[in-house]
């Protein structure tokens, strides 16, 4: 009973407490966000420790990421007092595979010291087989086939296995022939993919019952966060573990959300929910309804929201928090990007002087490439902040491409910048001709560009080299040139067009291009408000510098994929725009079930809150390099009246000083008065097929209207061809 029970367990509600206790025998915890499913895998650690049933060696515990097993580990440590020895085999599914892989890599033909080839060095291999396969590499692109390979893998699927549908689809017919050489490629250089660090173990498990067994023995419980976003190869492997030989107990404890799953563009199934307990007969299956976390406001909204699916296994949630001074979810318009990003700083400033910290707020995205103007405007306010889950916006890879682009027209004698793209995209420019170059330049005391200007016109060089090196610096005098009179953003886009820059990303096949491209046009954007291209160049190495430091007070930044699992106390969400939220792709690529994936996603971002929601969207974005008016999302739509209100026009964020920028400039926007007043997002929503037909019609004519940024900067704003 309560009285004696240990401490870690009498803060729990019975549920809780019930899944938490559950010790034998496979248990389903099946709940809403927040009702505590992370926290009773933590205590039933803590539970299964402290009662001594097994040493932490013993315990099999499985994370989404590797941040959440570290804080898994801090938490267990604090529950049953003092610090965790060990718990080798708490993880992702991905650092558990390896652990196993190089315990028992001969028995795949590997070397325990085995490489982990990442994505470049993937197509690089891949590349080299369809080399030597004789296919034209253009017409069956390596990226392609590397992300056939990981959906293969995705499914569990040896190249015996995979369907003939696929094995037709690539290079006529030859898929499997090429998969199998590229497993056997693999070997030979004593190395694995990703997907081979659970494929290679479930090969090894289901050839050698007495290594199956070993584990069976060491791994008392086994426990999994996130149920929901495990992909088939993961199910299989984690089926292979639990499931025992008949009268032992199958001690498998998983958490998970249906509404939460968002990695089905990643091979995720949320079917292995119902699987479970077909597959673990006699299965527990516990639900939680309490949550802990939000307000009713935000569970209100949240919940409302999510109920718009269909495809679901439907659930209650209810909080005990009734406090009539808790905030609704609160609704934004905002002009365009940048008055979004400036309106957020300033809530967030509001808060900050009312002691909130920043720590405990957070900014979530649908697309990477918004996180730039918060990037740019918290470096303008000086407020500190982190990116979560990768590189800050200017970090990223053809980000850095790009500016080394720009810096290299703009200061010529920059040598870094000209060596990261004097052969990016390919030229057939070679290590050797780099060197030479190189060793041209330092004899002579002149820069690299310098040098290449020279050196073309000699025959030091190959023809083929030379031709393609007299090009670049071809290239580059003229935009050197241009500088003095084209507008700098122009200027830019012209460079990476010219470059073939632009048509490489556009040529490549992969997962990420599109996000990469997306980032290219808005890098173009944010040079807007710069009068110059050396001025921006300024502005981006002051935003570089800016520390990112983990004790630091920071305002979190990151995508909704990768806040799965997390809250704060404030919630930032922007972008809430038909095409960006829901994302056009999902919408083109998924259909309906595009569009639940995309409503889950909505749920999770609100989900994340605990006590104050801020959702935002604008009357125009660029999209596909044009202004266009865009429309609310139609998640907006979808949030319940009674949980939400409409912010109202803060009078204070016109008060910079900045000529043209103020009220007035409400008044004349029509469609944004509609938006702002309430309930006019729903306004806005009954006229969707008109402004759709309205919008598309003008973008296919001439723009719908262009801002134009002269001696007042970038407020001053006027409307055209309208
Ligand atoms: P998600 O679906 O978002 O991953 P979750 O179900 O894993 O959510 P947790 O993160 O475990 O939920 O819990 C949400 C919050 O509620 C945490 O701050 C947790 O500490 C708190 N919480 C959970 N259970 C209780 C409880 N019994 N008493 C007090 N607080 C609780
Ligand atoms: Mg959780």
């Amino acid at each position: 009973d309560a009285q004696r029970a240990p401490d870690y367990l009498s803060g729990l509600n019975p549920e809780q407490r019930e899944a938490v206790e559950t010790l034998d025998g496979p248990v389903l915890v099946l709940a809403g966000a927040g009702t505590g499913k992370t926290r009773v895998l933590t205590t039933r650690i803590a539970h299964i420790l402290a009662t001594g049933r097994a040493f932490p060696s013993q315990l099999l515990a499985v994370t989404f990421t590797n941040k959440a097993a570290r804080e898994m580990k801090e938490r267990i440590g604090l529950l049953v007092g003092g610090a965790v020895e060990g718990m080798p085999w708490l993880g992702t599914f991905h650092s558990i595979g390896v652990k196993l892989l190089r315990r028992h890599a001969e028995l795949v033909g590997l070397k325990s010291d085995f490489s982990i080839l990442d994505t470049d060095d993937v197509v690089r291999l891949i590349k080299q087989i369809l080399q030597a396969e004789g296919i034209d590499d253009k017409r069956w692109p390596a990226k392609q086939f590397a992300g056939m390979i990981d959906t293969w893998k995705n499914k569990g699927l040896d190249p015996a296995q995979i369907p003939e549908g696929d094995a037709r689809a690539f290079a006529n017919g030859k898929g499997r022939e090429l998969y199998t050489a590229y497993q056997t490629r693999l070997k030979t250089l004593n190395a694995c993919d990703f997907g081979d660090l659970l494929l290679h173990p479930i090969r090894i498990f289901r050839a050698h019952a007495d290594v199956l067994a070993e584990y069976h023995q060491k791994f008392r419980y086994i426990l999994v966060d996130e149920y929901q976003d495990t992909n088939t190869a993961q199910y299989m492997w984690l089926r292979l573990l639990a499931q025992r030989p008949k009268g032992t107990p199958q001690n498998v404890c998983c958490v998970g959300d249906d509404d939460q799953s968002i990695y089905g563009w990643r091979g995720a199934e949320v079917d292995n929910i119902l699987r479970f307990e077909k597959d673990f007969p006699g299965a527990k299956v516990i639900k939680l309804e309490r949550n802990y976390r939000s307000t009713a406001h935000i569970l209100g909204a949240a919940g409302h929201l999510i109920a718009h699916n269909e495809d679901r296994l439907g659930k209650t949630l209810f909080t005990d928090r009734h406090d009539p001074d808790d905030d609704k979810v609160v609704v934004h318009a905002a002009w365009d990007s940048e008055e979004e990003a400036r309106a957020v700083g300033e809530e967030i400033e509001q808060l900050q002087r009312k002691q909130h910290k920043l720590n405990d707020m957070a900014i979530l995205v649908r697309a990477s490439f918004q996180m730039r103007e918060f990037e740019d405007r918290f470096v303008t306010l000086g407020l500190n902040y982190r990116v979560i889950g990768g590189p800050r916006f200017y970090e990223r890879l053809e980000i850095r491409d790009a500016l080394a682009y720009f810096r290299l027209v703009s200061q010529p004698a920059d040598d870094l910048a000209f060596e990261r793209i004097v052969n990016t995209p390919k030229r057939g420019l070679g290590d050797t001709t780099i060197r030479n170059l190189h060793d041209y330049a330092r004899a002579r005391d002149i820069p690299m560009l310098a040098a290449a200007a020279d050196i073309v016109e000699t025959d030091e060089l190959k023809p083929k080299a030379r031709k393609a090196l007299f090009d670049v610096v071809t290239d580059f005098r003229r935009w050197q040139t241009l500088m003095e009179t084209m507008p700098h953003t122009e200027l830019a886009e012209q460079i990476l067009d010219e470059s073939g820059y632009t048509a490489m990303w556009q040529a490549d096949k992969s997962a990420e291009a599109p996000g990469r491209l997306e980032n290219l046009k808005e890098l173009i954007r944010s040079m807007e408000a710069f009068e110059s291209l050396r001025g921006f160049l300024e502005h981006v190495s002051l935003v570089m510098d800016a520390e990112q430091n983990e004790n630091l007070d920071a305002v979190s930044i990151m995508t909704l994929h990768s806040a799965k699992g997390l809250e704060f106390e404030t919630v930032f969400l922007p972008g809430w725009e038909e095409g960006l939220f829901p994302h056009q792709r999902s919408l083109d690529e998924g259909g309906r079930s595009g569009l639940e994936e995309e409503r889950r996603l909505a749920y999770v971002g609100i989900t994340r809150a605990k006590r104050r929601c801020h959702i935002w969207f604008v009357s125009n974005r660029r999209i596909h390099g044009l202004w266009q008016s865009t429309l609310p999302s139609r998640f907006l739509d979808e949030l319940p009246e009674s949980h939400v209100e409409v912010a109202e026009v803060e009078q204070s964020y016109g008060g910079y000083g900045r000529g043209g920028y103020g009220q007035s400039r409400f008044d004349k926007q029509e469609p944004f008065q509609n938006a702002y007043s309430t309930p006019g997002w729903r306004r806005a929503q009954a006229n969707r097929t008109e402004a759709t037909r309205d919008n598309w019609g003008s973008r296919s004519g001439h723009a719908v209207e262009r801002i134009g940024y002269g001696e007042s900067g970038p407020r001053a704003r006027t409307i055209e061809g309208e």
